[in-house]
């Protein structure tokens, strides 16, 4: 079976994790978390980061800086990930699902704009797919109003929005580092801080509610409980995982990127002759190949699409189940129509992507989708 996912390893990953063991010092915020904070700060220019054990945590970490109260309203794309969601849930925030884009997944402007009210305190935006959201028209609709922005870039490394890296824009962003994201530790994640405000209290929520980042640089002569927090921080092992596969970006990315086009190219035609969609790239967004996924006709044909792959060994798959449709959601807030969110959730879908796939089998799998339309 043409598996849909394989996580890259480079090799030097248990090189860096010997070299903890031998340190004996395997807890949180040590080296390898700092030489991978730092990545970031130098590549990006994030103002600063914190590393954090998965994206979820990065988004509960985000729900407890702007102090989410009982009541406060998040809005939030109903077609992405249910963290993106429960990181505010369980802090008690109303839960305002917002629509897609007719022309991809990502949340629509014209449809959070509807929404705001007196008691909106976030926008949350989902760069799907890497593609990034309408930022200028979203900041715009959140400004003067004290709305703060967060970008759930789970998707999104090394991608850019009007040459700003996406999880740079809002005032505070997320990346992801699970195994299904191009860059793993196989769990983890990263809180981007681009507010200077929040940065004082980022250091002491990921030090579990105390000073002790403070104490440890010398400021304060002892540390204790000063504000609510908890355990962000993955250990070191992690960390140093996570720093060999930062120190391989540009190759896997370059991979990935010849991957994406090869599919582009080679499924072009069955775009022309309407019988699949792949969305248009706008010019304000950069693609960093986190997904390769299109829009069959209709829930029907997906179906039979994602059986005949199968039968021929390719695992393809669907994506999201609008988040507003889960039970769950209906129970507390009650039922909502979303029509763009519930069309992605019924022809979507996913083709293998991942660093290892080899140029035959990516032919392989756009020949298997031709033989399926010639023979419908
Ligand atoms: C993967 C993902 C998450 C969660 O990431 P974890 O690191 O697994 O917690 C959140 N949001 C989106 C959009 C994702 O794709």
């Amino acid at each position: 079976m043409l598996s849909f996912n394989k996580p890259f390893i480079s090799g030097n990953e248990i090189n860096y994790i010997q070299e903890v063991l031998n340190s004996g010092s395997l807890s949180g915020n040590g080296k390898f978390t700092k030489k991978c904070q730092k990545f970031f700060e130098d590549r990006y220019h994030f103002k600063k980061c914190f590393l954090t054990s998965s994206c979820t945590d990065a988004l509960e970490m985000i729900s407890l800086l702007i102090n989410i109260e009982p009541g406060d309203e998040v809005i939030i794309p109903s077609y992405t990930f249910v963290s993106t969601a429960n990181a505010f849930y369980i802090k008690n925030a109303k839960i305002i699902f917002a629509d897609s884009k007719k022309e991809n997944p990502n949340i629509d402007p014209h449809e959070i704009k509807k929404l705001i009210t007196k008691k909106t305190k976030a926008i949350v935006v989902v760069h799907y797919a890497g593609i990034a959201c309408d930022m200028d028209a979203i900041l715009e609709i959140a400004a003067g109003q004290g709305i703060y922005v967060i970008e759930d870039a789970a998707h999104g490394i090394d991608s850019y929005y009007k040459k700003q890296p996406l999880g740079s824009i809002g005032h505070l962003g997320t990346l992801s580092f699970h195994e299904t994201k191009n860059i793993c530790s196989g769990e983890g994640g990263l809180l981007i801080i681009n507010d200077e405000r929040f940065l004082q209290r980022a250091e002491i929520i990921s030090e579990k509610g105390t000073n002790r980042t403070a104490f440890f640089k010398g400021e304060i002569d002892k540390y204790g409980w000063v504000d609510a927090g908890s355990s962000f921080y993955p250990s070191e092992i992690i960390a140093a995982f996570l720093f060999a596969q930062l120190e391989n970006l540009e190759k896997i990315q370059k991979k990935r990127k010849i991957i994406w086009e090869m599919y582009r190219n080679g499924l072009n035609k069955l775009h022309d002759s309407g019988k699949i969609f792949i969305p248009h790239l706008e010019n304000c967004t950069t693609n960093n190949a986190h997904m390769f996924y299109f829009l069959c006709c209709d829930k029907e044909a997906r179906k039979e699409l994602l059986y005949y792959l199968k039968s021929n060994n390719i695992q393809a798959t669907f994506h999201y189940q609008a988040l507003h449709c889960s039970e769950f959601y209906i129970s507390k807030f009650g039922s909502i129509s979303l029509p763009n969110a519930e069309h992605y959730s019924e022809v979507l879908i996913r083709l293998p992507m991942y660093f290892e796939l080899e140029f035959h089998q990516v032919e392989y799998v756009i020949k298997k989708i031709h033989d399926f339309y010639n023979k419908n």
